[in-house]
């Protein structure tokens, strides 16, 4: 044999004895066949055995089965991304003539999918007010295959009734998908709840570190995940094992990354509804936030993402005082260990409802740094816009009540 014949072909290696305490990364877009026969039948092989790269690898499927594992799921797919994650769903399931029901607070891109690719297919979306229950079930009828949930809402933070919402999409013959980011299984399991489909932006908590882009759907019968696993199969939507092991990698320190977050998220949150700048501070753990009941009935703990707003004559001066910040960075995403925060417009983003508050709403994503220096870094930011409230009000409104400094 030559060598450059040697470099190809593969010498083998026992694993035997190996059995790492980490997740193997097996990277194959193929897989050998021990003969003809085995490679002409081989699309008659379970889902669970391996076919082609694109279809999973031993990586994919551990993180497939762990995740199926936290969320108490029958099966679990893995998407190149949440959205995708979330468009796999919704495409799954539905077909032309089709009517599926979306809340007003969705995550941002599903809405412009529904607008685009759902039209353009010939189903029916209707945005529905999150926390109307009245309101949604007058929109189920027969033909509505799904209803989608997203508790708590993107960046308004809405609480839905998950049950309820299950009890009345199951009645009509209604599936019920769920935008489970935020909980994340630790903190709200909806499969237990009922809801068909629960589907994870693995970007955010999961991976935990802001450096990859996955997502999971999982679902409560076996039947629809051999289903979805087909429909995954045929738009040709895989994941890289590389990111798969990364993911494994953020599921070990889940727990503890969260309860962190989620701690320095509420002492935060309770520092800022002190400040007199802040108008509404936006967080179901929060006793006086609308959803806080439904928050404490249905969910395990919370997360360290929450939204605030400032009273109207700040929000001029929010964007050049966010450029005082010097811990929290600017950007869109969340769930890492370094925090975020993002000024974000909701206007053109709800439509069953109008948004008649703030307008634009800052969501936080608390790291892991400790509380009381992202609290001084804040602190930093009112400070800024309070000398430009005062500054404008003294030029421009003499009889404008400005609000006092909060130290
Ligand atoms: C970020 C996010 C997604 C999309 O996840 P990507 O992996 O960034 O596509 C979906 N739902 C929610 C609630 C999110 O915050």
């Amino acid at each position: 044999m030559q060598d450059k014949t040697r470099c190809v072909t593969r010498v083998p290696v026992s694993v035997e004895g190996f059995d790492s305490l980490t997740v193997p990364l097996y990277r194959a877009s193929t897989i050998r066949y021990p003969d003809a026969r085995s490679f002409m039948s081989r699309f008659e092989r379970g889902a669970d055995d391996y076919i082609y790269g694109l279809y999973g690898t031993p990586t994919h499927r551990y993180l497939e089965k762990k995740i199926t594992e936290l969320e108490g799921g029958a099966r679990t797919l893995l998407a190149p991304s949440g959205q995708a994650a979330i468009t796999c769903s919704i495409l799954g399931v539905v077909e032309t003539g089709d009517r599926v029901l979306i809340p007003d607070a969705v995550y941002g891109p599903v809405r412009d999918f529904a607008e685009h690719e759902l039209v353009a297919l010939g189903i029916e979306t209707v945005f529905y007010d999150p926390c109307d229950l009245q309101a949604l079930e007058k929109e189920l009828e027969t033909k509505t295959r799904l209803v989608w949930v997203e508790s708590p809402g993107s960046v308004t933070m809405e609480m839905q009734d998950v049950p309820a919402i299950v009890r009345m999409a199951h009645a009509k013959g209604s599936l019920v998908g769920c935008d489970n980011t935020w909980a994340s299984p630790l903190n709200f399991k909806p499969l237990e709840h009922g809801a068909d489909i629960v589907v994870e932006a693995l970007s955010k908590h999961f991976g935990g570190h802001s450096d990859l882009l996955m997502g999971s759907i999982t679902v409560r019968d076996e039947q629809l995940g051999l289903d979805l696993k087909a429909v995954l199969g045929r738009l040709g939507i895989g994941t890289s094992p590389d990111d798969c092991v990364l993911v494994a990698r953020g599921i070990d320190t889940l727990a503890v990354r969260l309860a962190h977050s989620a701690a320095g998220a509420l002492k935060i949150a309770k520092w800022l509804q002190e400040q007199p700048l802040i108008e509404a501070v936006l967080h179901p753990e929060l006793p006086g936030f609308s959803g806080h009941e439904l928050w404490r009935r249905d969910f395990s703990g919370a997360a360290g993402v929450f939204s605030f707003t400032l009273h109207p004559e700040a929000m001029v001066h929010i964007p050049p005082a966010l450029d005082a910040l010097e811990l929290i960075s600017i950007g869109a995403s969340w769930g890492g260990t370094k925090s975020l925060i993002a000024p974000v417009d909701v206007k053109s983003l709800r439509t069953a409802k109008p948004w008649t508050g703030a307008e634009f709403i800052l969501r936080l994503s608390v790291g892991m740094e400790a509380a009381d220096d992202l609290v001084a870094d804040l602190d930093r930011f009112l400070g800024v816009v309070r000398k430009n409230v005062s500054s404008n009000g003294e030029a421009e409104a003499m009889d404008h009540e400005v609000p006092e400094a909060a130290k």
